[in-house]
C-alpha cells in the first residue's frame, strides 16, 4: 500500500510574529473524509497549490515554491500566506517521507467553505511516481493552441494565467488530447503563434548552444525547476535567456526538455511527429543536479 501523510493548517495572518506554528497544524487520517461540503476548492477549483519534489527527505527549492504560492495568492485575491508557517508545515511533511527515494509534497490554499470565515489550507506528502523511463527515454509532444494571444495575460488578468490555481481541468484535457494524437504530452502555443509551456511543466530549448525558455510574462507559470536549472547552467558557463519564442523556432532547437519539480528533466524526442535528437549525457547531468539537495 502506498504511503501518504496529510496535515491541515489553520492559516496565520501574514504579519503574525510567532516563530513556532506547531499548534496551527493538525495531522489528519488520510483515509478519512477531511473537507467540508461547500469547500470552494472542490466546488469551483477556487484555490492555489504547489507541488514540491522531495529527495531522500529533503524538500527541494522550498523558498521559490513558497514565493510562487504567495504570487498566486496575490493574483487570486487570497490572503497572503504566512511563509514561515508554511515552511514549518513543509518540514513536518518532509519528516514523514521515507529516508530514501523520491516523494512529492503538495501545498493547497483554498478560498475555503462558502460563506465561511477563513481559507482552508492543507499539506500532503506521498510517494512520487516512477519517472525513470521518461527521464531516460524521453517523451513525444504535440503543440496545442491554448486559444489566448501572447498579450492576453496583460489585457485580461482575471484569467489568472500566471497563477498556479487548482483549476487544472484544462491542463489535464490537453494531456488527454496529446495522447489521442499519439504523443505523451503537449506544448501550448499562443493563438498568435508563440511557444508557452506544457500543461504541467516548463519548456527549455537549446538553440545554437544557448538555453532558451519562454518569458513568464506570456501568461505561463515561472517554473522553479527551470529557474534552478538555468542558475546551474549559468554557473557552468552556459548562456541562458528568456524570450518570446515563435513556434517556428521549435525547428531550430537541436535539443529540448520539459522540466518540472517531480518529473524533473524529460528530454523531448519528437515535436508534432518530427524526431528530435536526445542529448542523453546532458539530460543525465541535468537530472543528477536536480536530484541533489537544493534550497
Ligand atoms: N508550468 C505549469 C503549467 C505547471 O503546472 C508546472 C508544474 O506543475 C510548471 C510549469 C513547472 O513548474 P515547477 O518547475 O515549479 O514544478
Amino acid at each position: 500500500m502506498a504511503w501518504r501523510f496529510a496535515l491541515v493548517i489553520d492559516p496565520a495572518a501574514a504579519g503574525d510574529a510567532r516563530t513556532d506554528f506547531g499548534d496551527t497544524f493538525t495531522p489528519i487520517d488520510v483515509a478519512a473524509p477531511a473537507l467540508s461540503v461547500g469547500e470552494m476548492s472542490t466546488q469551483r477549483g477556487d484555490g492555489i497549490f504547489e507541488s514540491i519534489g522531495v529527495v531522500d527527505r529533503h524538500a527541494q527549492e522550498v523558498g521559490p515554491h513558497l514565493d510562487r504560492l504567495a504570487h498566486s495568492a496575490r493574483l487570486c485575491d487570497l490572503p497572503a500566506p504566512h511563509l514561515e508557517q508554511w515552511r514549518q508545515a513543509v518540514a513536518i511533511a518532509a519528516e514523514h517521507c521515507p529516508p530514501e527515494g523520491e516523494a512529492v509534497i503538495k501545498l493547497i490554499l483554498s478560498r475555503g467553505v462558502e460563506h465561511g470565515p477563513t481559507p482552508t489550507a492543507w499539506v500532503t506528502a506521498a510517494e512520487a511516481p516512477d519517472n525513470s523511463a521518461v527521464r531516460d527515454r524521453g517523451i513525444r509532444v504535440v503543440t496545442l493552441d491554448r486559444g489566448y494571444g501572447i498579450d492576453t495575460p496583460a489585457r485580461a488578468p482575471w484569467l489568472l494565467l500566471g497563477a498556479k490555481t487548482l483549476s487544472y481541468a484544462v491542463n489535464m484535457a490537453a494531456i488527454r488530447e496529446a495522447k489521442r494524437r499519439g504523443a505523451d504530452d503537449a506544448v501550448f502555443i499562443s493563438s498568435d503563434g508563440f511557444v508557452l509551456e506544457a500543461p504541467t511543466a516548463s519548456l527549455i530549448l537549446r538553440i545554437d548552444g544557448r538555453f532558451v525558455t519562454p518569458a513568464p510574462n506570456g501568461g505561463i507559470l515561472h517554473g522553479t525547476t527551470q529557474l534552478s536549472l538555468f542558475a546551474h547552467l549559468e554557473e557552468g558557463g552556459s548562456e541562458t535567456a528568456y524570450e518570446t519564442i515563435p513556434v517556428t523556432d521549435l525547428e531550430k532547437a537541436d535539443a529540448a526538455w520539459l522540466v518540472s519539480s517531480v518529473r524533473l528533466a524529460a528530454p523531448i524526442r519528437a515535436v508534432d511527429g518530427r524526431e528530435l535528437a536526445v542529448d542523453a549525457e546532458l539530460t543525465a547531468s541535468f537530472n543528477r543536479y536536480l536530484l541533489t539537495p537544493r534550497d
